[in-house]
């Protein structure tokens, strides 16, 4: 069964002020009932404005926004955020301090004025259960981790059965070990309680681990939406795949049939290409190669174009750092079972499937007729 639309956003655009540089730009996007959105991008991009802008806190200049069917925004309407149906998760966790875990999470369900007295203790008890804190009823915010503090934002979020729930990087003031764990129980609580929601980071990981759906934004535009699978295999522009994927760049030259780069000659065909609007090679003499950290393979040899300069154990992988004469540095990663030495010299190779090209973006050699990637209208469904 096709599941039902529970957010529509249509060429939704925002400017803080008339001299500003726009702070969206027609975005448009679609989330499904009990699917999970992570927006992604550089500080700045405009994930949080987007999440204001979704939950009402924030109007936009242009666009229509639909909850669950009912038109939110648009010119001539404009739902407050009370009105919504959407629960919050914040950075800071925001809970009041003098009250108690329980009363924390019945806070919004008094407000409602729907609810009865035992209505709401069976909503407070069902949250907590849902988030793994029964019997921290009683406790106060200043008697609860960081990561317990965070489960109980959410938990008073979820409690009253919102149609979305927005989390603007409700991990990031954790800890490294707490913030991984907190990642798959957060997505874990979302699932089990069938709830829509959006989330707001800048860690290409914690987008991936979480998200079904994520868009990539850069400066207002969502470059690309799409399966975390599917961003990272097939990313849509340069950059995305520097952001998403952290991958290596090496410009390369044809010469004859072969593609030349600083650290050896590869064999290229149209299938390489990124999925852009660029159909074939034969367009280009100068190109960039995308190799990811994973896809180098590394052979000690003393004619290599590379030398390892630092090497890092990572427990289940080794990171390799290495070195061309001219100075560029490439990330190689490596299962851990044999560690080459630092200093000595590699040849480095990719399997072809692995190389995907994108257009020089220096501008030399580029073609007339190609385009570049550029967010003026991003439409993605
Ligand atoms: P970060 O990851 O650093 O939180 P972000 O992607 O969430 O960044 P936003 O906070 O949405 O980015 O900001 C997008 C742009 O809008 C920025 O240029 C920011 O300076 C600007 N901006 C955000 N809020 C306001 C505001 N209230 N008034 C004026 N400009 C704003």
């Amino acid at each position: 069964m096709a599941q039902s639309v529970i957010l529509h956003l249509e060429s939704v655009s925002k400017q803080f002020s008339r001299t500003a540089t726009p702070a969206l730009q027609n975005v448009s996007l679609t989330l499904h009932q009990g699917d999970i959105l992570g927006l992604l991008g550089p500080s700045g991009c405009g994930k949080t404005t987007l999440l204001r802008i979704i939950a009402g806190f924030e109007q936009s200049q242009s666009g229509i926004i639909t909850i669950n069917g009912q038109v939110v925004a648009a010119v001539d309407n404009w739902v407050p955020p009370e009105k919504r149906n959407i629960g919050m998760v914040f950075q800071d966790y925001a809970l009041f301090p003098h009250l108690t875990v329980a009363k924390n999470i019945a806070f919004g369900l008094h407000n409602s004025g729907k609810n009865s007295g035992t209505q709401i203790n069976q909503m407070v008890t069902d949250a907590l259960e849902l988030v793994g804190l029964s019997g921290m009823e009683s406790r106060y915010p200043h008697e609860l981790s960081g990561g317990q503090q965070q489960r109980v934002a959410l938990a008073r979020a979820l409690a009253p059965s919102p149609t979305l729930v927005l989390l603007d990087e409700p991990l990031s003031n954790l800890d490294v070990q707490v913030r991984i764990r907190l990642r798959q129980e957060l997505r874990d609580i979302l699932k089990s309680a069938s709830a829509s929601g959006i989330f707001v980071t800048h860690d290409q990981e914690e987008a991936m681990a979480i998200s079904d759906q994520v868009a990539v934004m850069r400066a207002g535009c969502v470059e690309q939406f799409g399966t975390p699978e599917g961003i990272y295999t097939q990313p849509a522009s340069r950059f995305v795949a520097e952001f998403v994927t952290q991958a290596n760049f090496l410009l390369a030259h044809r010469r004859e049939q072969a593609w030349e780069t600083e650290v050896g000659a590869f064999e290229l065909t149209d299938n390489n290409l990124f999925r852009g609007e660029v159909a074939s090679l034969d367009e280009f003499d100068r190109v960039e190669l995308m190799i990811r950290q994973e896809d180098l393979i590394l052979k000690p040899d003393n004619q290599g174009a590379m030398i390892i300069r630092d090497r890092q154990f990572l427990g289940r992988e080794l990171r390799y750092c290495l070195r061309t004469e001219s100075g560029q540095e490439l990330i190689a990663r490596t299962t851990p079972q044999v560690a080459l030495p630092i200093g000595i010299k590699v040849k480095v190779s990719v399997g072809e499937d692995c190389l995907r090209v994108f257009p020089s973006t220096s501008g030399e050699n580029y073609p007339k007729s190609s385009k570049q990637v550029v967010c003026q209208d991003s439409i993605v469904r």
